[in-house]
């Protein structure tokens, strides 16, 4: 597998041409008349598990800027460099190529001309690139180890201690999910193929591109299968990495997922909020789900879950002191919520002679991706409310959980996967798993599964997550995705862009 893998790195491309070359040494070994064939023939959507093709259409898509459609991949898939590099004997049809855009996650979104959005040029997703996600790894790269594409480190000139990113892989295998396409004999009579995906496991683990997988040698880990209960998972994760590596900065990264990205109930929140104070009798409160010990929720005789009605908790104010939404005990309207115009006023904003509504039409707070020009009013309080730091710096209860037991914490930018070197780990682990024979029971499923996550070696990790930074540094030279695209293909092979990068671009 090495040698194949270092034959496919040596061509320029990943772990998936290391598996196509050991299958068909294997198959060749064996019976030397018959020679490979075209996969791609079948045309079927797992011709997408090719991680190289995968990110050329990527790659292509996010060149076409906001607006793409089906045609696009299909002008693409039949152009002759992409048909001769793949092996392509055909073009696809428009509802295939409408299907592949869906696997790759692009939306469809109900814009004046009702076309598929990159969902990078998003305003909140830009907002969160550029202002969050950015500036932290900007400030945690220099103390951070840098690997080559042998493995070996590079730029050694870091403080004594360094910063190791943990990032949470989460994925899951199907027990039919082998490769379709191999060698038959031609004494060898078909088999009935199984249909559907049949039993499926869920994997959560944490990786890092600086030690693997968080293992300790005894066995200790904070893999889950099956479903995990991610607040649990993180709390083990944290304690193994420092009982594991004391002398290390941890940080923990995850995707933009909600399930990840939760606040508290009593978190601060702009939903319903009313304008004016709360009159005598009738407070403004949140509802917070009653917990046992272990936090699992109180049922009542009914089976109903428990609420219990409390006040938000504090946010901070721009100048980072804590700010009540309630009047002190002291006050003469003790504990009741003080309205939103009140709360605008005390995070400085000039709220005298501005007739703000205090939500934008009914229902669902739908202006929060609004851009407020700088010296213009926001369309209501609520979008007010809701660009003040108390509410864009809420922690969610990972950050808060995290950054008690003395690590960091960060997510990945939504539709940014290049940012996130687990994509190509899960590429690496499917294929692998693939080759397997199919998994005939769970425990077999279990075996297979964990032997794939193991497969992965640490020198692959390490360029996986060379190729990430490598997106993040074009991102902070201010290249936008579109641009970001255009110069993987022309600077490929480059560890950082070079300096003349701006003169090119202009060219
Ligand atoms: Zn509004």
């Amino acid at each position: 597998m090495s040698v194949a893998l270092l034959t496919a790195i040596t061509a320029g491309k990943g772990p998936w041409l290391a598996q196509s070359l050991c299958k068909w040494t294997h198959a060749y070994l064996q019976n030397q008349d018959i020679l490979p064939t075209n996969p791609y023939g079948t045309w079927s959507v797992s011709v997408l598990a090719d991680e190289d093709l995968a990110a050329e259409l990527h790659l292509h898509l996010q060149l076409k800027g906001k607006y793409i459609t089906a045609h696009d991949i299909i002008w693409y898939i039949s152009g002759p460099s992409i048909k001769e590099c793949f092996g392509f004997e055909r073009i696809i049809s428009l509802s295939m190529a409408t299907q592949w855009l869906k696997i790759m996650e692009y939306q469809w979104e109900k814009e004046p001309m009702g076309q598929y959005v990159n969902g990078h040029e998003r305003n909140d997703v830009v907002a969160y690139h550029q202002n969050t996600m950015l500036p932290f790894w900007d400030g945690i790269l220099p103390t951070m180890w840098r690997w080559n594409k042998e493995g070996i480190e590079v730029d050694t000139k870091r403080p004594g201690w360094q910063t190791v990113v943990w990032t949470h892989n989460e994925s899951t295998f199907y027990a039919h999910d082998h490769w379709k396409h191999h060698w038959v004999h031609s004494k060898e009579t078909a088999k009935p193929i199984q249909k559907g995906e049949g039993a499926s496991l869920m994997v959560s683990d944490f990786c890092s591109a600086d030690y693997g997988w968080l293992h300790s040698p005894e066995g200790e880990e904070a893999c889950i299968l099956f479903k995990p209960e991610i607040y649990d998972q993180v709390s083990v994760a944290a304690k193994l990495a420092t009982k594991l590596y004391p002398h290390d900065n941890h940080v923990f990264a995850f995707d933009n997922a909600t399930t990840h990205t939760k606040c508290p109930e009593d978190a601060l929140s702009v939903m319903k909020m009313p304008k004016k104070m709360s009159p005598k009798g009738k407070n403004f409160l949140c509802e917070v789900t009653r917990c046992d010990g272990s936090r699992k929720p109180v049922l009542d005789s009914s089976g109903n879950v428990v609420k219990d009605k409390m006040q938000m908790h504090n946010g901070p104010l721009p100048d980072g002191s804590p700010q009540c939404v309630y009047f002190t005990p002291n006050h003469q309207y003790a504990s009741q919520f003080k309205g939103m115009a009140v709360i605008l006023k005390e995070n400085g904003v000039d709220m005298d002679g501005v007739k703000l509504k205090a939500q934008c039409g009914k229902g669902r707070f739908k202006c929060w991706t609004n851009i407020v020009p700088p010296g213009t009013n926001p369309c209501c309080c609520q979008k007010a409310m809701f660009d003040q730091p108390n509410f864009t710096n809420q922690k969610s209860c990972i950050e808060e959980l995290l950054e008690s037991l003395g690590h960091g914490c960060t997510f990945y930018t939504h539709f940014h996967c290049k940012c996130n070197f687990i994509e190509s780990n899960w590429g690496y682990e499917k294929c692998v798993y693939q080759e397997y024979p199919k998994s005939s029971g769970e425990d077999q499923l279990k075996a297979n599964v964990e032997s794939a996550l193991a497969s992965i070696p640490l020198v692959s990790m390490q360029r996986f997550a060379n190729h990430s930074l490598w997106f993040m540094d074009a991102y902070q030279k201010g290249l936008n995705a579109a641009e970001a695209a255009w110069a993987n293909k022309k600077y490929h092979g480059h560890q950082v862009l070079p300096e003349s990068l701006m003169m090119d671009m202009d060219k």
